[in-house]
């Protein structure tokens, strides 16, 4: 057939689950990645999963994301190559991707401020290409992944890519939940749930769930939740100052990012208590400061930096957590867009995370 050199060298193709504007995504070929930098690794997937940022993206909420981008910013996965730079990982290594990438050595990582890193911070399935693929490119590897140990549960692992960090470190941490503290989580989703799992690691007396769907809060009682609060029927306002003795709760976690239950927390939180931001906002709120001023009250507001990831590793390791029932769909990769479906679909579809597996 002839043809020049050009035309002869193999491009290596793979899957991959692609976002083309607002409302647009395809499962189609792209070119497989290579090592860039020295630092880099590329990770054949072995598991991955669908997060309600990449719902966000796919609303057209963040437009910096651009056309032709890969998705996905959580999974587990093999090592399938290495920079010549890399010393802490080497082929066929097995490894959970954090959904934060971490350069370790500008200013913010020095200061464990992964989220801010000038290098990095989040940016797979964001301004790089992410993990709802056959293979990723994952820069600083060194820092940026964290070894499976032999021998573990690898689905449930995945949930430390993103969620569990995020639940622990933006909603427990930030929210200063402390044995026998009163605490509300707003919204039951898989980070609300995160939040609820994690808080558990510190005796609180009481966790409020807050969700206007019945399944959810079901789901948050076998969680461990001590009260639950339906309030698409129930004044949450009234029930948890009932339930607190008319005060309301020490700590306040905002697990969806709309202003309503911005504003829900600022009616619940006690004086002197916290109000921890988690959710992804789109939109500005409204500040009580004319009721707040007086309270003694604490804002905080974090993007997760995933500095919390070994010692959550930990914990599923000694069973302490079970993260794997958040887990409640599995697809094989091939099936993203089904499974896409069913994630944005997720009160009819009873959804929490839904796994998808690279055969
Ligand atoms: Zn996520
Ligand atoms: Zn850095």
């Amino acid at each position: 057939m002839g043809g020049s050199l050009k035309e002869n060298t193999i491009i290596k193709k793979m899957k991959a689950l692609v976002y083309h504007g607002p409302g647009k995504k395809s499962w189609e070929d792209k070119t497989k990645p290579a090592i860039r930098e020295s630092t880099d690794v590329i990770v054949k997937i072995i598991k991955t999963t669908i997060c309600g940022t990449d719902l966000h993206i796919l609303k057209g909420d963040v437009p910096e994301v651009a056309e032709g981008r890969i998705l996905g910013h959580e999974g587990v996965g093999v090592i399938e190559e290495t920079g010549n730079a890399v010393t802490g990982f080497k082929k066929g290594d097995h490894v959970i991707i954090s959904c934060i990438t971490s350069c370790g050595k500008c200013v913010y990582c020095k200061r464990s401020m992964y989220s801010h890193c000038v290098n990095g911070g989040w940016i797979l399935g964001h301004l790089i290409d992410g993990t709802q693929a056959e293979y990723v490119r994952i820069p600083f590897a060194d820092n940026s992944l964290y070894h499976i140990p032999e021998g573990s549960d690898e689905e449930a692992l995945v949930m430390l890519s993103d969620i569990l960090p995020t639940g622990f470190e933006c909603g427990v941490l930030n929210g200063k939940v402390q044995p026998g503290n009163t605490v509300a989580i707003v919204g039951s989703g898989p980070i609300g749930l995160a939040a609820l799992l994690t808080a558990q690691f510190y005796s609180p007396a009481e966790i409020i769930m807050i969700d206007p769907d019945d399944n959810r809060l079901e789901t948050a009682k076998k969680f461990g939740a001590t009260q639950t609060i339906n309030n698409s029927r129930e004044n949450a306002v009234e029930r948890v100052k009932e339930l607190t003795g008319g005060i309301g709760v020490d700590t306040a976690i905002e697990a969806v990012g709309i202003p309503a239950t911005f504003d829900l927390c600022q009616s619940v939180v006690a004086p002197g208590g916290v109000i921890a931001n988690v959710g992804v906002h789109g939109k500005s709120v409204e500040l009580h400061l004319e009721k707040l001023w007086s309270e003694n009250i604490t804002i905080t507001t974090r993007l997760v930096d995933t500095v919390t990831t070994p010692m959550l590793l930990k914990t599923i390791q000694s069973k302490k957590l079970d993260s794997k029932k958040l887990i409640t769909h599995r697809f094989p990769l091939n099936d993203i867009i089904k499974a896409y479906d069913v994630f944005e679909h997720a009160a009819k579809e009873r959804a929490l995370k839904v796994i998808l597996i690279n055969d």
